[in-house]
């Protein structure tokens, strides 16, 4: 079978080839690091957290590195869902009741500084390279309806947002289907092509100086009195006054490092049908919008472009997801949410399947932390990074240009031991139970 890794056809890492990546419309590579150099800081990872911070360091001036192990966007930012919305991967209420108001609002407003960077990004490349469409729609199976609605507005007014609360007849308008219930359109929030958005944001860093590696791995991190030695593969090191881990689900082992105790590593997955828009649901998908539904192992779908419907779906901490897997699932949740249409979902070919990793600590919540000896960390963003990790490569931008105190807001979030295989084993149980509550 043919697996994909990065930018290159590869049977590793049981990621299969993307739509992204046969529909690319940026090309950008570039050479191994060798030798030896020295920079500010050290930027480990080409995830959209590492390009992010890079694209905001270079707009002031600070000197930085950008290693890469594989390909820039190999790892989860360069085939996901494409759905960037404000928020974090811990349900804000929840960072509410633990912080209060004050605190849950401004967690909020920098989820929200990230999505916007991301949006101005997507706002200055032509639409065929960012694929930028406005509004998602959260839909919800529960039929507690004047609860949700009341929750809604006050969400718009706690957070000071437009929310748009959708009760089952206006919503089966646009999206018809007779588990969905009622909905709330979010129209600050996107859908996007990453991989392109990511390729385009490494291709301007190149343009301004040659400091992108590819198939460059950290291996070793080492403090000698204020500076920092890296060992690159490829014999390279790199001496750097800091260093920031933007490694995102990908992370692999980094001698000097120990995060991997604490980050747990999900797979999930996305399938891509033949194009289909025009015909098979025509009678239920009425709308552009990006659609997600609330539950934690929920579904996320769209069109893209070509009229293909990718669907997002799964979550798991133990084992791989095959092709024949992601196929087989995606095929009885289509069935399930569009009834109507079991007969054509039979006869769909689905395209394209693949899946990726995603990196998360037990509190839901990214770590954006700074030690006393300069090794920042930028990762954990789990299935939420495309406005969280620019809101948090933001806050690391400003520590290093002086402002430490604006980190201090995630020191309410500080990982926890992941409890090794035990723990592992136990998120299993705990996502699968979370299945069986969404069925
Ligand atoms: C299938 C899927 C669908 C998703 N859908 C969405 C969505 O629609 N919206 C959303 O907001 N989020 C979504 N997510 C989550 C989102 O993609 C991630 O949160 C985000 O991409 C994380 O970015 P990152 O830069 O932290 O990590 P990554 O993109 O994983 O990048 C980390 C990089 O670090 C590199 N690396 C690791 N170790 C080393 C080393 N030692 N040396 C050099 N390089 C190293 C890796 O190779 C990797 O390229 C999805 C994720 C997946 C997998």
């Amino acid at each position: 079978m043919e697996l994909a890794v990065g930018h290159e056809k590869k049977n590793i890492n049981n990621v299969f080839n993307t739509w992204y990546l046969d529909n690319k419309e940026v090309t950008f590579s570039c050479k191994p690091f060798k030798g030896m150099d020295i920079c500010d800081t050290l930027i480990i990872g080409g995830g959209i957290a590492g390009l992010s911070l890079k694209y905001m360091l270079d707009q002031n001036n600070i000197s930085s590195i950008l290693v890469e192990q594989n390909t820039i966007a190999s790892g989860a930012s360069g085939m996901n869902g494409g759905f960037c919305s404000s928020g974090w991967s811990l349900d804000q209420e929840i960072i509410k009741k633990k912080l209060g108001l004050k605190k849950s609002k401004e967690f909020f407003q920098i989820s929200l500084n990230g999505l916007n960077w991301l949006k101005s990004i997507c706002k200055e490349c032509s639409p065929s390279i960012s694929q930028f469409k406005e509004g998602i729609l959260n839909v919800h199976f529960s039929e507690k309806i004047k609860y949700l609605e009341t929750l809604s507005n006050k969400f718009n007014e706690n957070y000071g947002v437009n929310n748009i609360f959708l009760k089952k007849e206006d919503l089966a308008r646009i999206i018809n289907s007779p588990l969905y219930s009622s909905g709330i359109l979010d129209n600050e929030a996107f859908q996007f092509n990453p991989l392109n958005i990511m390729l385009y944001i490494a291709e301007k860093l190149i343009i301004n100086n040659n400091s992108i590696f590819e198939y460059s791995k950290a291996q070793k991190i080492k403090k000698k009195k204020s500076e920092f030695y890296i060992e690159i593969s490829n014999g390279g090191v790199i001496r750097a006054r800091r260093v920031v881990l933007a490694t995102g689900g990908y992370l692999s082992e980094i001698s000097g490092i120990n995060i991997n105790k604490y980050l747990f590593k999900f797979i999930t997955s996305i399938a891509v049908t033949e194009p289909v828009c025009s015909k098979t649901f025509k009678n239920n998908i009425s709308t552009n919008y990006a659609i997600h539904d609330n539950r934690r192992a929920g579904n996320y779908f769209r069109f893209l472009p070509d009229g293909r419907l990718l669907w997002g779906r799964d979550i798991k901490s133990v084992g791989k997801l095959s092709r024949n897997q992601i196929i087989k699932g995606t095929k009885k949740d289509l069935k399930k949410i569009f009834p109507s249409e079991e007969k054509n979902i039979n006869n769909i070919s689905i395209d394209y399947a693949w899946s990726g990793q995603l990196g998360y600590f037990s509190n839901l919540m990214p770590l954006v932390f700074k030690n006393s000896d300069n090794l920042f960390y930028i990762t954990g963003f789990g299935g939420h990074g495309m406005n969280t990790a620019p809101a948090a490569a933001l806050l690391i931008k400003d520590a290093i240009l002086g402002a430490d105190r604006n980190l201090e807001i995630f020191s309410d979030f500080r990982p926890q031991w992941n409890g090794g295989l035990l723990g592992k084993y136990f998120a299993e149980l705990y996502l699968q139970w979370l299945k069986f509550c969404d069925l």
